[in-house]
């Protein structure tokens, strides 16, 4: 007996099963091979619901957001509906050739062969777009490349749909038994198009993953594969699609699991989904702009207010992000801080910042009251500003710390975004000249109003090495002060300022005191008191002629061990200063509480109020309420005669600034004294 005839003799009897490609189950295996589709099935069915239900909690963005979800995403829910789906149709179809019938019995065994074809054909594609989008390709950077990219889906799909017509795929003959077509081989080869496809990607652009994801995806790939090869040598085990269902848990467990992180508080994407697509970006080339935007004054907010009116601004100002990013995509980075990635480095980043900066023209209503609010916002471009990573995330990590000079929201200048981005690189020469003491003190005259001549001096760093001498130690300050090496700068600038007192030349010059400037960061070190004293006694300086300049970065002052050294050094003799008075971060509170010899009003305050109208009653009034507290005023950054007779009439002590010298090397300063003391005495 032939084996059709023998198909055909069990079949009739009704006691052998058949797969869906109409071969012969082996009586015990059939409940198996069955058992494996109907695992599938809920299998995948069940990743699917998760992923619908569970996970996609995450993905209800606040009333107002639309969140992007990641293409990845839906990818992978489109492959676990295709398995789902394939699987049943294959159940359904088992089921169905196990019956003799008539017509229409012939009709719906044909329908669901069809139907498993186009779902499985699809369950390819899905799984080549998956391995695109996990592993960053930019199969739309060329158009033709991605339209032949779809085409032997189009031809596997079109193919099923028209086969009734052709038969070329398969055909049931008058027994209603299943017969491979002669394109059968196409058809299972165009599937394979998108296995290879991914394949070739994954192995491309593994790099683009982290070791992990690569791991599941690699571990995706093989018991695919298993389940492709078991099939294919024994086809009565239909383990195929259960492989598949079982890949999917994994990828789901460990890949999905975290792309579908969204930061809970704002409802935007969180950072571990921006690491990952900027790393994906990068990898396959593809050109971006980053704007990153930094809330400002978040601290002062919670202070004023409390956490909550501060996470209701946070969410507000999220939201707004959100509806007004139009190509780019928000991503909620730190507390206060939003990262919106254009896939285009055309004009709407700049567009999007700017608008971002104007809308803190006005204010926020947060709870019942409108709060003036702040923002900084900068530019990154790739690839002209960033190659890698590691670049970006130095760039984010100077971001943070990052304030201009300057009241109100502002965009970085590109200068210092380049710094920022070179920060690691500034880090390694900045150990070198520190190490080298390649550093320099330069003085600029303090000016008294009352006594008409230069008393004083502020003591400010100076690094004539490339690439320091090019930009100002307010960008690399901060960098000095997250790598400690502030503290080892603070020695050298403490033991010049207490040369140049203790020189003769200049006990011969009126000049009285020195101010010198002193970060938070040094506060924070016990031993700073010791070693200043160490240094000040070998030198026999009196404590009385170093005033130390104090900003009120972050809330310094509200550390119990800065106002502690503080208290010793007021004690042992030294005065203070609160330099940058006015910079949004002082606090009159605390601007009485510690007492400070002398209230540097910042340039910036100058500058604006200066142009203002009314702005000198302003400055008055600011004037008259230092003076209340028994401080002193130095006035900083006056460069014209115009504001220095505003000052003057304000009742400012001291004036520094370009209008009587910008810093000077110590001979320079000598020379500017000597000019001045020739010109008050031919006067
Ligand atoms: P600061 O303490 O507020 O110093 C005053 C800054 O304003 C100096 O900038 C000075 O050159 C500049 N300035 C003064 N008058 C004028 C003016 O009329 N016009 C303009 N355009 N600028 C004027 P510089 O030297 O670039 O220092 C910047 C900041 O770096 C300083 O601000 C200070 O915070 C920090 N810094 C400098 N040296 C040291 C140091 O030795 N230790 C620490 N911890 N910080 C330092
Ligand atoms: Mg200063
Ligand atoms: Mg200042």
């Amino acid at each position: 007996m032939t084996i059709f005839g023998k198909l055909t003799q069990k079949r009739s009897s009704g006691m052998s099963r058949f797969d869906i490609n109409g071969n012969l189950l082996r009586e015990h295996t059939y409940m198996y091979a069955i058992s494996f589709e109907i695992a599938a099935f809920l299998l995948s069915l069940f990743c699917f619901l998760y992923c619908l239900i569970a996970k996609r909690k995450q993905y209800i963005p606040p009333k107002g957001v639309s969140n992007r979800v990641n293409d990845q995403h839906f990818q992978f829910l489109m492959m676990l509906l295709s398995i789902a789906v394939s699987s049943i149709v294959s159940v359904t179809g088992v089921f169905l050739t196990t019956l003799t019938g008539d017509a229409v019995l012939t009709f719906w065994k044909y329908f669901f062969h069809a139907l498993y074809f186009i779902f499985h054909t699809t369950l390819s594609l899905a799984f080549g777009l998956y391995i695109v989008s996990v592993t960053g390709t930019d199969i739309k950077k060329n158009k033709i490349l991605y339209l032949l990219f779809f085409l032997p889906y189009t031809i596997a799909e079109a193919l099923i749909l028209t086969n009734q017509w052709t038969n070329w795929c398969f055909f049931m003959d008058e027994n209603s038994i299943y017969h491979r077509g002669v394109l059968m081989p196409l058809l299972y080869g165009l599937a394979a198009f998108y296995i290879v496809m991914g394949f070739i990607f994954f192995i491309r652009n593994m790099k683009a993953i982290t070791r992990d994801d690569s791991i599941a995806v690699g571990v995706f790939i093989i018991i695919a594969t298993i389940g492709i090869i078991v099939q294919a040598v024994r086809s009565d085990i239909l383990v195929e699609l259960f492989a598949e269902a079982l890949a999917c848990l994994v990828i789901m467990m460990v890949l999905e699991e975290k792309a579908g992180h969204v930061d809970q508080m704002t409802g935007l994407l969180n950072r571990f989904a921006f690491s990952e697509n900027v790393r994906r970006m990068l990898a396959s080339k593809s050109p971006f702009t980053i704007v990153a935007i930094q809330a400002l004054g978040i601290s002062s907010l919670i202070k004023r207010f409390n956490e909550r009116s501060a996470d209701q601004f946070l969410l507000q100002f999220a939201t707004y992000l959100s509806l007004n990013s139009g190509e780019g995509t928000a991503y909620s980075y730190r507390r206060g801080e939003f990262l919106v990635l254009f896939k285009n480095d055309g004009k709407s980043p700049t567009d999007f910042a700017s608008k971002v900066i104007s809308r803190f023209d006005s204010p926020w209503r947060i709870g019942r009251v409108d709060v003036s609010m702040s923002v900084m916002a900068a530019l990154v471009h790739s690839p002209e500003d960033i190659r890698d990573y590691d670049e970006l995330e130095d760039f984010l990590a100077s971001f943070a710390g990052y304030r201009k000079n300057q009241e109100g929201s502002y965009l970085v200048p590109d200068k210092d975004v380049k710094t920022m981005i070179q920060s690691r690189a500034y880090e390694d020469e900045l150990q070198k000249v520190v190490k080298k003491k390649q550093l320099e003190v330069y003085f600029q005259p303090i000016y008294s109003l009352n006594e008409h001549r230069t008393v004083s001096a502020e003591a400010l760093l100076r690094i004539n090495v490339h690439p320091f001498t090019e930009v100002s130690p307010e960008l690399y300050i901060p960098i000095a002060e997250r790598t400690g090496l502030i503290y080892d700068i603070g020695l050298f600038v403490f033991e010049e300022v207490c040369k140049f007192l203790a020189a003769e030349r200049t006990k011969a010059t009126p000049i009285r005191y020195v101010e010198l400037n002193l970060s938070v960061y040094q506060f924070l070190e016990p031993r700073l008191v010791d070693d200043f004293e160490k240094i000040r006694r070998r030198y026999g300086i009196d404590a009385g002629a170093i005033n130390l300049e104090i900003t009120e970065t972050g809330g310094a002052l509200d550390k119990n061990e800065v106002l502690a050294t503080l208290k010793r050094f007021i004690e042992i003799g030294y005065t203070l200063s609160l330099d940058d008075f006015g910079t949004g971060y002082s606090n009159f509170v605390r601007m009485v509480r510690c007492q400070f010899e002398n209230i540097k009003i910042d340039k910036s305050i100058l500058w604006d109020l200066g142009e203002e109208k009314g702005g000198k009653q302003t400055l008055q009034s600011l004037a008259s309420f230092i003076k209340l507290q028994g401080s002193r005023i130095v006035q900083e950054g006056v460069e014209t005669k115009q504001q220095y007779d505003l000052v003057e009439s304000c009742g400012a002590d001291y004036i520094q600034g370009f209008y009587f010298s910008k810093p000077l090397t110590k001979e320079g300063f000598y020379d500017y004294l000597d000019r001045e003391g020739a010109t008050i005495h031919s006067a």
